[in-house]
């Protein structure tokens, strides 16, 4: 139920973001389906929950049954905890892990102690200092470890791996919780690096036989069993984004945005439109100025490019997208379905973010993440 001020809010928006947790919830279920029982699976909730709010995010996937949280900054892992202390029964709380993939450089040991939240150690370095802290603690502190095994960015390298190995005491008071590598090319299921990240990272893992083992994320997911290993490390494919690029979207639909028609403006002598007076009209025609631009995450990459959706027609963006605004096509709209105050989804409501990506040169990750703070947000299915 939204209260009469939430929803005197969104009648003023210039824009609407409609989350549906029940959309998220079963995309977590259909990725547990995909890894079988014997598999767990984590998520990936860092940029808020992938730009979808980390405070509604979080608790839903805990709800849905995620107990291993992976952030990338250590203050991402405060403002989950609070929106799972705010939302999520205590027992299921004190049974949910959160790993920040930042590592210790994020924040100083004392930090993630006192915090309760685990760091993803991602150098020999990183090993030697979290050695030190439960050496001073007097106790075990538990961890992940990265160990990159060909996407070289974060992670041991190779050789500061095999110093490791010959020095395995610099482990001493570690408690592993994961050993995990990240693939570079998961979404292109034929690309050589796969295959060898995967041989790489099973000689890595033999030799940490207790330890749960993580590989995949989203797309790695559908790559098969052998890439599933103990723990499943999806993010984007929980927010609806399509983890197989070129073939059909396994994955519901979870955003829905839209943007407020402001003014219309009949055009019937040849004119431009917008700034750098980019498009031509050349001809009579309906433009109507919505209230969202790049400001708000909708990427001026898209000027000319991107599309709208009245119902279920199409209709063009016109014109450079501009900080506030941009402006539309509506010559073909009956004027009753296009008049100020009237909403247009932005997103196909097919395809989501998905295709309004590949009209901006760009992929589904960059245009949640990109979504910005104006929009009134409206959370369904919790
Ligand atoms: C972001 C990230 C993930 C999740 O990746 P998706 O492609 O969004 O599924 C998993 N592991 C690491 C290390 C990441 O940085």
């Amino acid at each position: 139920m939204s209260s009469p001020l939430q929803s005197a809010a969104a009648a003023r928006a210039g824009g609407r973001l409609t989350i549906d947790l029940a959309a998220l919830k079963s995309n977590y279920r259909r990725l547990c389906e995909e890894i079988g029982p014997g598999v767990a699976c984590a998520a990936a909730v860092k940029a808020d929950g992938y730009g979808l709010g980390i405070g509604r995010v979080g608790p839903a996937l805990a709800d849905a049954g995620v107990r291993r949280f992976f952030v990338a900054h250590f203050d991402e892992a405060l403002r989950l905890k609070s929106a799972l202390a705010a939302r999520t029964p205590s027992a299921v709380v004190a049974a949910c892990e959160i790993f920040v993939l930042n590592g210790l450089i994020a924040a100083p040991s004392a930090d993630y102690l006192g915090e309760d939240v685990r760091p993803v150690l991602n150098s020999l370095g990183e090993v030697d200092q979290w050695h030190k802290a439960s050496a001073a603690a007097d106790k075990a502190l538990p961890a992940a470890l990265h160990v990159d095994t060909g996407m070289c960015r974060l992670g041991l390298p190779d050789n500061e791996f095999q110093t490791l190995m010959s020095s395995r005491a610099r482990l001493k008071g570690i408690d592993l919780r994961v050993i995990m590598s990240h693939l570079a090319c998961a979404d292109m299921p034929d690309h050589p690096l796969n295959q060898q990240q995967l041989a790489a990272f099973k000689e890595i893992r033999a030799a940490f036989a207790d330890t749960p083992a993580s590989f995949a994320n989203s797309s790695g997911i559908f790559l098969g069993p052998d890439y599933h290993f103990d723990v499943a490390r999806p993010g984007v494919a929980l927010y609806g984004i399509n983890p197989l690029p070129g073939r059909v979207n396994p994955m519901r639909q979870v955003v829905r945005l839209q943007g407020k028609i402001l003014q219309l403006r009949e055009i019937d002598a040849p004119q431009s439109v917008g700034y750098g007076a980019a498009y031509q009209a050349a001809g009579p025609m309906r433009i109507a100025t919505v209230a969202v631009g790049y400001a708000d995450g909708y990427l001026r990459a898209l000027s000319d490019r991107g599309h709208a959706w009245i119902g279920d027609r199409r209709i063009d963006v016109v014109g450079r997208v501009s900080m506030d605004l941009l402006a539309l096509d509506v010559t073909a709209i009956p004027g009753d379905a296009a008049v100020p105050g009237t909403f247009v989804d932005l997103f196909d409501p097919e395809t989501g973010a998905d295709s309004l990506a590949a009209e901006a040169g760009t992929i589904g990750y960059e245009i949640l993440t990109s979504l910005g703070q104006r929009y009134h947000r409206e959370y369904l299915g919790d």
